[in-house]
């Protein structure tokens, strides 16, 4: 098997855009900076990564016959507002589980952003009491149950569309696009910086350009703050992805950089330097990065450049994954 061998079902424009980061590449004296945008490459919901997983999932939901789809995420969450964009644009059903993943004090976290526009899109909501985990919960167990037991056909996908078996394939994808659009550019990036949480976005990444002739570093900067879940999922994923799509040897230990600094020590709570990152693109560049995840991997771009850990003779690629939604329920940030 190839990754061409798998269908894909379109829900993006194309090639997500890459463009370079000048002004902030001068102002950090080192390493050229690009962004690749999975915010700005799909029409529905305003997109982000989960669209593009779920690009290699859908063929998989249509040929199940299923007519709800059911997810799970915070209150907050990206994913499930993807899913339910989904769900609308396929003529199906969505029912979403939103737990209590982070202890964050806005009163409007769970009626503003991403949850507002779930529902704008006929998603169910249930909003439940757990806290952060990234593994699987009963809450939508009992979801998927609910669904049965009211006559319709549930079609799980898992908390980031990552323990799902297709769930690494929209990444691998990831890399091979990158590789032409290199050609294209005349540039090749040394360095990958992304952003890691469920894992899937970053493994099928390692995935993917494991394939390839010339190495690179493919850097996953951890925001769950709970880095060992987040490691060994990385790790239990990228392998399983680099078997489907034929990869032909084993990945090794070295290929699985999942790096830890940013992440503060709560998931979706924003620490200094994640919102230095939010204020130095927005104001520098015109780009805005979330708080939860997006801001946290910036803040490590920021440091691995500036350090020269990454050296200056470098072009990093940024994968700007979306989740601006977010913003929503953290005005008080910025007042
Ligand atoms: C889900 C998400 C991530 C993390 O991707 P995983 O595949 O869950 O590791 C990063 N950024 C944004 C904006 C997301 O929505």
């Amino acid at each position: 098997m190839a990754i061409s061998d798998f269908k894909r079902y379109s829900m993006t424009f194309g090639p997500s855009p890459i463009h370079k980061l000048e002004r902030l590449s001068k102002h950090l004296g080192g390493a050229q900076i690009w962004a690749k945008r999975e915010d700005v490459s799909s029409g529905l919901a305003f997109g982000g990564n989960k669209v593009r997983k779920m690009e290699y999932i859908v063929p998989d939901i249509i040929a199940s016959g299923a007519d709800t789809l059911v997810s799970i995420g915070g209150y907050q969450s990206n994913h499930t507002r993807q899913v339910a964009a989904v769900a609308a644009h396929l003529g199906l059903k969505a029912v979403l589980v939103q737990e209590n993943w982070v202890d964050w004090p806005d009163t409007l976290n769970d009626r503003v952003g991403n949850i507002e526009l779930s529902r704008i899109m006929g998603a169910e909501v249930r909003l439940d009491s757990a806290g952060f985990d990234i593994g699987i919960r009963d809450s939508w167990k009992k979801a998927l149950e609910d669904v049965e037991a009211r006559g319709g056909k549930p079609y799980a996908i898992p908390a980031g569309a990552s323990e799902h078996h297709l769930g690494g394939l929209g990444f691998a994808n990831w890399a091979y696009e990158v590789e032409q659009q290199e050609k294209d550019l005349g540039i090749f990036f040394d360095t990958i910086i992304v952003c890691t949480v469920t894992g899937s976005t970053h493994a099928g990444m390692i995935a993917g350009f494991a394939g390839q002739e010339k190495p690179r570093r493919v850097i996953g900067i951890d925001a769950s703050a709970t880095l060992e879940k987040t490691r060994d999922q990385v790790g239990r994923i990228a392998k399983h992805t680099a078997e489907l799509i034929g990869l032909g040897r084993e990945l090794r230990d070295d290929e699985i950089n999942v790096m830890e600094g940013w992440a503060g020590d709560l998931y979706g709570i924003p620490v200094e330097s994640t919102l230095n990152a939010i204020r130095m693109l927005g104001s520098m560049e015109g780009v805005i990065l979330d708080p939860v995840y997006e801001g946290k991997s910036m803040a490590g771009l920021i440091d691995l450049v500036s350090s020269k850990d990454i050296p200056a003779s470098s072009n990093v690629l940024y994968a700007h994954l979306g989740g601006q939604l977010a913003l929503n329920a953290y005005s008080a940030l910025f007042r």
